[in-house]
This record gives structure tokens, C-alpha cells and sequence, in this order.
């Protein structure tokens, strides 16, 4: 059985970041990946996506965005090379084709089952990811079968779906990507559309992540939310990456011809019935990002720049009829959700997420990194876990030196708790 100080599950970059912090502090450990680095870049994500944010924010401890062009958006080749560099350039222990199946408490540490054999080490990070299964309403399975059905996951472009109008359900960054994608390609879209955050590409001639950066909004801090619940469970970005820098929003959309329709309320065999809550909906995203522009606008000064208009939308139906409308396909852009059923200790809430404090669980040693606000705004960005790993390599150096260093990694390198 192989021990040591740590393991890691997971490398994307929360697992490779937390690698280079714990290297930094001499703590022996493994990143254990079922794919390969930064596997869900590779395998999970449609062939047109961009980041959102712009290559500046791709920074990670010790490594950034170097290239010639600081305010293009990477695509996922790029990550990937980006992710694939980070780990070559710290040495990352990490072993790939590695799957844990079970975590369980055992002694002082914990007990690592994988399908390469079993590991033991004092304390474990949980970095497999904010996006880890895509969520899809129990409704869907009322859907008729000649309705195929897809999630962005396996999505990769147009042809992935059968000749015939779509129905894209959720309008967060995912939801209006697809749809204009999907519109673009010549089918008739419709987009359904629940709580979602608006927001501009530009402002003030700016991208919104600069502002957004610029006045502190992202590193605003998880211990310091009036309501951490709330903040989680904000809808994603409502944003795109393309080259051009178009805001695509709901006006977007409808002017281009997609039809943007109320939220999916229920499905009765090849009828979909949809809330009355367009005009709601729209309206809470304008005075949230209304909100956020007036901050900016405190902060940098007066300008001539208008704000952004209210959108206007024709009425939703109040049912869609698949068949009659030629809808032969649904996406489901509704978001995702974490699965732990490997996680064997007593650190899951009844909805099966991880109770912790900012990446400390009850569990001592057990740590979770790159959730959403995890402990600031930013944390599931490439530009936010690195400064939570930081501050975690710290609990879980604090954690080992209180309980004896292991045989490799403390004594070895003479690093000391801060
Ligand atoms: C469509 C989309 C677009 C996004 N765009 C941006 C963006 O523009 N900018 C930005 O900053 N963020 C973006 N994000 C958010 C975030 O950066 C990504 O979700 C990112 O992948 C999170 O990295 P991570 O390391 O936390 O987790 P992941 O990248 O999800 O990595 C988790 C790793 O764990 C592995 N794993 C899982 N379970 C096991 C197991 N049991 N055993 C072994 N290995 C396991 C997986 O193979 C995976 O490699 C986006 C997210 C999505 C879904």
C-alpha cells in the first residue's frame, strides 16, 4: 500500500494548484486523475467554447497567461496547454487513468481506493470539480423517446444533434452559447429562460471581468457574505468569450431570431408547459446587473456612457407542443451538480454537497477546493482557486505538523506552519 502526506483528487487546475502549493511547502503528495490534465477541457466541453474570462485572469500560482494577445479568450486546446504546462513546469506529481472509488476514514488518515490499488495518507483534497455532473430535472424523463435529449457535457456542435428545431432549457453563459450556435446552423431555436445574470461584455469600453476585478467585487470574501447560501446558488455568468467581444444576451438572441420563452415548468408526454416569468425574470437579471454598473460607475467616475436598456420580449406561451412546433431535440443548459457517492465519511448535507468552512471539513484532513464561493467570489475561476489553495496548504501543513510529520515530506524540505 503506498502512503503519503497528502492526495489530491483531481487535476484541473484546482488540483494542480493546490499540487504547486503543497510543493511549496514540502508536503509529499499525489494529484490521482481519472482522465488525463485538465481532463474535463478535454472531454466535456463543446468544440466552439471559449473561457469567458479573458486570458489575464488565467492565473494560477506561479503561472499566468503569458501570450501575445492578454484580452482574447482561450479556447479549450488552449487550456488544456495552459493546464498541461502548469503541471510540466512544478513537476506535479500527477498520475493519470488513476479513478478513486472510495474515500474512508482509517486511523490518523484516510484510506484511498482506487482501480490502480489502494493508498493511505494523513490528509486528502477533494478537487474533482464545482461542474462535475450536469443537473437534469427529474421532468425530463417524461419526455417522449423519438425527443433526443443532450446536455452540454456530450454536446460538441450542431451536428451532435438530429435534423429539427431545439429546445434549449437554462439561458446562463452555457444556454445562450448553444442556442446561438444552434440558430446559426440553421435550425429553429427556442430558448427557455429561468434566473440568470445579465451582464455586458464591455463597459466603458472595458471587459466587465476588468471592472469586475478592478473594484473587488470577485475577491469579496465567503466569511463576509450576508448571505453565503444566496451567493452559491447565484445563477453562472451570463457571458460569452468570442473574438469579436459581442454581448450575447436575451436582445441578442430574439433579434436574431431565437424565440426566448418563459422557464421550463413541466413536461406532459410531447407538451412542455412554461411559467409566465419572462417579464420577471428579465427584470431581477437588469436590476441585478443595473446594480453592479452603478458600482462600477462609482468607482471609475462620471461617463457618457449609457447604461444598458431593459430588454423587451414578446409574451412567452404558456406550452410548447414538440411535435406540432418541430422541436426534435432538448439541451439541457440547467446547470450542474457534484456526485460523492465515493465520499465515505460523514461530511455530506442531506442534498449530498460537502459541509465544510472554506475547505476545511469536519472530517480533520479532509479538505474540498474549487467550489463555488468557497471562500471568495472567485473561487471556482481559474483566477480564484489559486489564493484558496494557498490559504488551505497552510490548514493542511498546520494539520500535519500537528500530528506528526510524515516520513517524506515536512522533515525532509524544513518548511515550517506559518
Ligand atoms: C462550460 C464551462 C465553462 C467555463 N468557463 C470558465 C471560464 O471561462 N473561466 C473560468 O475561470 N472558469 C470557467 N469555468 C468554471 C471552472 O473553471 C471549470 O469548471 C473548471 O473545470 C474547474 O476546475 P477544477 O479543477 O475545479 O475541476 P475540474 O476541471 O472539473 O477537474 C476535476 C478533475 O477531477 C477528476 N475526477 C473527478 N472525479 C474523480 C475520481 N473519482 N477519481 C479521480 N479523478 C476524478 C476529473 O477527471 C477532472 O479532471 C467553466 C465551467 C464550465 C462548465
Amino acid at each position: 500500500m503506498q502512503h503519503t502526506d497528502a492526495i489530491v483528487i483531481g487535476a484541473g487546475q484546482a488540483g494542480l494548484a493546490m499540487s504547486h502549493c503543497l510543493s511549496r511547502r514540502g508536503i509529499d503528495h499525489a494529484v490521482l486523475d481519472r482522465g488525463r490534465v485538465g481532463e474535463r477541457w478535454r472531454s466535456e466541453r463543446w468544440d466552439s467554447l471559449r473561457l469567458l474570462t479573458p486570458n489575464w485572469m488565467s492565473r494560477l500560482p506561479g503561472w499566468q497567461y503569458r501570450g501575445p494577445d492578454p484580452d482574447g479568450y482561450m479556447t479549450m486546446p488552449e487550456v488544456v496547454r495552459f493546464l498541461e504546462g502548469y503541471a510540466r513546469a512544478g513537476s506535479a506529481p500527477v498520475e493519470t487513468g488513476v479513478t478513486v472509488h472510495a474515500v474512508e476514514r482509517a486511523g490518523d488518515g484516510y484510506r484511498v481506493e482506487t482501480d490502480q490499488g489502494v493508498r493511505r495518507a494523513r490528509a486528502v483534497v477533494v478537487a474533482t470539480g464545482h461542474c462535475d455532473v450536469p443537473m437534469v430535472p427529474a421532468m425530463a424523463r417524461d419526455l417522449p423517446a423519438d425527443i433526443h435529449q443532450i446536455t452540454p457535457s456530450r454536446y460538441r456542435n450542431p451536428d451532435s444533434l438530429p435534423d429539427g428545431g431545439v429546445l434549449v432549457v437554462g439561458a446562463s453563459a452555457t444556454g445562450v452559447q448553444l442556442a446561438e450556435e444552434l440558430h446559426r446552423s440553421g435550425r429553429p431555436v427556442t430558448l427557455s429562460v429561468g434566473r440568470h445574470t445579465r451582464l455586458p461584455r464591455l463597459h466603458r469600453g472595458r471587459d466587465i471581468m476588468w471592472w469586475m476585478d478592478r473594484i473587488g467585487v470577485l475577491d469579496e470574501r465567503a466569511d463576509r457574505a450576508r448571505d453565503l447560501g444566496r451567493a452559491r446558488a447565484q445563477p453562472s455568468l451570463q457571458l460569452v468569450g468570442h473574438p469579436d467581444r459581442r454581448t450575447i444576451d436575451l436582445a441578442a438572441l430574439h433579434d436574431q431570431g431565437v424565440r426566448v420563452v418563459g422557464r421550463t415548468a413541466g413536461v406532459d408526454g410531447g407538451r412542455i408547459t412554461l411559467c409566465d416569468d419572462l417579464a420577471e425574470t428579465t427584470a431581477a437579471a437588469q436590476a441585478t446587473m443595473d446594480r453592479l454598473l452603478a458600482r462600477i460607475d462609482a468607482f471609475a467616475g462620471p461617463s457618457k456612457t449609457e447604461g444598458v436598456r431593459p430588454i423587451a420580449l414578446p409574451p412567452s406561451p404558456s406550452a410548447l407542443d414538440l411535435r406540432a412546433e418541430g422541436i426534435r431535440s432538448v439541451v439541457w443548459a440547467t446547470g450542474f451538480r457534484r456526485d460523492y457517492g465515493w465520499l465515505k465519511v460523514p461530511v455530506l448535507d442531506a442534498a449530498g454537497e460537502v459541509i465544510h468552512h472554506g475547505g476545511v471539513t469536519p472530517s480533520p484532513g479532509l479538505y474540498v477546493l474549487g467550489l463555488r464561493f468557497l471562500r471568495r467570489r472567485k473561487s471556482n475561476f481559474i483566477d480564484g482557486v489559486g489564493a484558496d489553495a494557498e490559504e488551505l496548504a497552510e490548514d493542511i501543513l498546520g494539520h500535519l505538523a500537528k500530528h506528526g510529520l510524515a516520513k517524506h515530506g515536512l522533515a525532509k524540505h524544513s518548511y515550517v506552519a506559518a
